[in-house]
């Protein structure tokens, strides 16, 4: 089994019930969560679009890594996603933040997620459910944090 964190974010429908659905998914799918975040609303990136609810979940699995994008994708598809513009409105969007302590650069896949440092609304909910050293990048969520700075208002509801 390894360890993989997972990112969720949703800005269409109902969020919340879109991001829940998605962890029941994932429980079914042999990506067993252990952890789970607050949802947090943080403001559109770009712009103009509704505001995303963000999460981060940990789980056990013994999928390899394609297989794990393979289910991610099949549960977004399953939850009403259908190819759109790159960052543009979604139902729901599941990203590998990391997987174990692996490192992988394929055209399908790159593990850690490369924008994870940058992105105050992937390291909020990272902080909920870590606390020491993040895999690979060697540094805690909450610091990372700090250097990005959370912008504009944020909201957290339970999930
Ligand atoms: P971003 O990756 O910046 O968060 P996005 O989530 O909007 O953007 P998508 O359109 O959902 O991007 O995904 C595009 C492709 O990214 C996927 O089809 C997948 O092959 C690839 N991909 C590469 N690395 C990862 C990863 N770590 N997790 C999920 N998908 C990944
Ligand atoms: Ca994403
Ligand atoms: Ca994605």
């Amino acid at each position: 089994m390894t360890r993989v964190y997972l990112a969720l974010g949703s800005n269409l429908g109902d969020r919340l019930a879109n991001l829940r659905a998605a962890i029941a998914s994932l429980d079914e799918r042999g990506i067993a969560v252990t952890a789970r975040s607050s949802a947090w609303e943080t403001p559109p990136v770009p712009a103009g679009q509704p505001p995303f609810l963000n999460a981060a979940v940990a789980a056990e699995t013994a999928l390899d890594p394609p297989s794990l994008l393979r289910e991610l994708k099949a549960i977004e598809h399953a939850l009403g996603r259908r190819p759109g513009p790159h960052w543009g409105s979604r139902p729901i969007d599941l990203d590998i933040l990391f997987y174990g302590d692996v490192r992988i650069e394929t055209p399908e896949l790159t593990i850690p997620h490369p924008r994870i440092a940058e992105r105050a609304f992937v390291l909020a909910p990272l902080s909920d459910i870590t606390s020491g050293p993040l895999p690979v990048i060697a540094l805690a969520a909450i610091d990372l944090l700090e250097r990005t700075g959370l912008q504009g208002a944020v909201r957290r509801f339970a999930l």
